[in-house]
């Protein structure tokens, strides 16, 4: 194995490292990878889009039943992403998400109203299980945007947030696993594909007393440590568009690591009149595109929201040239619902490393249900 800094290596268990890129004739041009059922001219209205973990925590679900009982489509999204916070199986977002370094779990989410072109945000938020309904009341009770760290958790608890320990028992313990094997991820030592490296995993998973059932589960958040995060849009019968992102962030991040997902331009963009672009994934390379705005504008400029979601991810690409294999190392997605209810969703890889199912999206137009996303470069495991 070549060697590889710290970083380039966790970054690696991330996204597999070995992982052969292919460059298909398809990925050159947006536009002409799958895509699901995605509708070319406008859709249904209400719509509803999301990240996939929307539909398996039941996000998209509420948030169409709000904005088919004409419910504000902020107030409506915002009523999805917190059954998703409120889920301690999701670990990559609100309560139960995945802890920092140093065992903290730092909340950040950011929320965009379509009709007002208002928007909150907040980061490093800690103690409270719903960072969006935060984000929401700085958007609500302030003429200022965007709190972080003990400024955002004060402020939660002067409007009455509940106050909890987001941290639970599984997270803690897969926390505790992770620091102990923190020396693997130098080139010492037995490799990934040593069998030695999963014994010790499994050996230090059991000292942890990980329930057996969870152990499997445990280990893998180590070897790929997971994004995740949940973006939701949403669309009103009458065209009113609405957004929200949430996240714990990734994984065991240095603390006081905000990535881009209450960025409002990165992790989220909404115009009223255009649509809306939210982004889940590594979201270091989102803020360099400012991905979430840039959907939005070339929608603005005629693009299909398909389109707008391949071409960001080629802007993502060509920040790469220098070094495209590193491309291999991370994955990114971005999700666009334009104010008619089309919609699209795209990821830079085809698939997860290390997964042999596409990556998909939920979306719920009167059928909730989770499509393939586009994508713009094909793995070759
Ligand atoms: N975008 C999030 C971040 O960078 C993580 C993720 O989506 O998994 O914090």
């Amino acid at each position: 194995m070549s060697k590889l800094s710290r970083r380039e290596f966790a970054a690696g268990l991330a996204a597999g490292v070995g992982t052969t890129v292919v460059l298909g004739a398809e990925a050159a041009r947006p536009g002409a990878a799958a895509a699901g059922r995605t509708q070319p001219n406008g859709g249904k209205r209400p719509v509803v889009l999301a990240s996939g973990n929307g539909f398996r925590t039941g996000a998209t679900q509420t948030a169409y039943e709000r904005l088919a009982a004409g419910d504000d489509t902020l107030d409506a999204v915002i009523a999805g992403v917190n059954r998703t916070e409120d889920d301690p199986t999701d670990d990559t977002v609100g309560y139960g998400g995945l802890p920092n370094e140093q065992g903290v779990v730092q909340l950040d989410a950011c929320v965009m109203h379509g009709p007002s072109n208002r928007c909150g945000a907040v980061g490093a938020l800690e103690n409270c299980k719903n960072p969006s309904l935060v984000a929401k009341a700085v958007m609500d009770h302030t003429d200022e945007i965007f709190f972080v760290g003990a400024g955002a958790t004060q402020f939660a608890k002067d409007y009455g947030f509940p106050q909890v320990d987001l941290l639970t028992d599984h997270a803690r313990r897969v926390w505790l696993l992770w620091r102990e094997t923190r020396s693997l991820k130098d080139s010492w030592g037995p490799g990934l594909d040593s069998p030695e490296f999963r014994k010790k995993l499994e050996a230090r998973a059991r000292r942890l007393r990980i329930p057996e059932a969870e152990r499997e589960r445990a280990i893998n958040r180590i070897l790929n440590p997971p994004t995740g995060t949940i973006t939701c849009l949403g669309v009103n019968a009458r065209g009113e568009i609405s957004g929200v992102t949430s996240t714990s962030g990734i994984a065991f991040k240095i603390p006081g690591r905000v990535g881009d997902s209450p960025l409002i331009g990165a992790g989220l963009f909404v115009d009223g009149e255009v649509g809306a672009g939210g982004s889940t994934g590594r979201g270091e390379e989102n803020i360099r595109v400012a991905g979430g705005h840039t959907v939005v504008e070339l929608m603005r400029q005629g693009k299909h929201p398909r389109e707008a979601v391949l071409e960001v991810l080629q802007r993502v690409v060509h920040n790469f040239r220098a070094f495209p294999d590193r491309l291999k190392l991370f994955d990114l997605s971005f999700y666009a619902l334009r104010v008619d209810g089309a919609y699209a969703a795209a990821t830079l890889w085809d698939r997860p490393a290390g997964e042999t199912q596409p990556r998909q999206f939920a979306v719920h137009d009167g059928v909730n249900r989770l499509e393939n996303m586009a994508y713009l470069m094909r793995r070759e495991s």
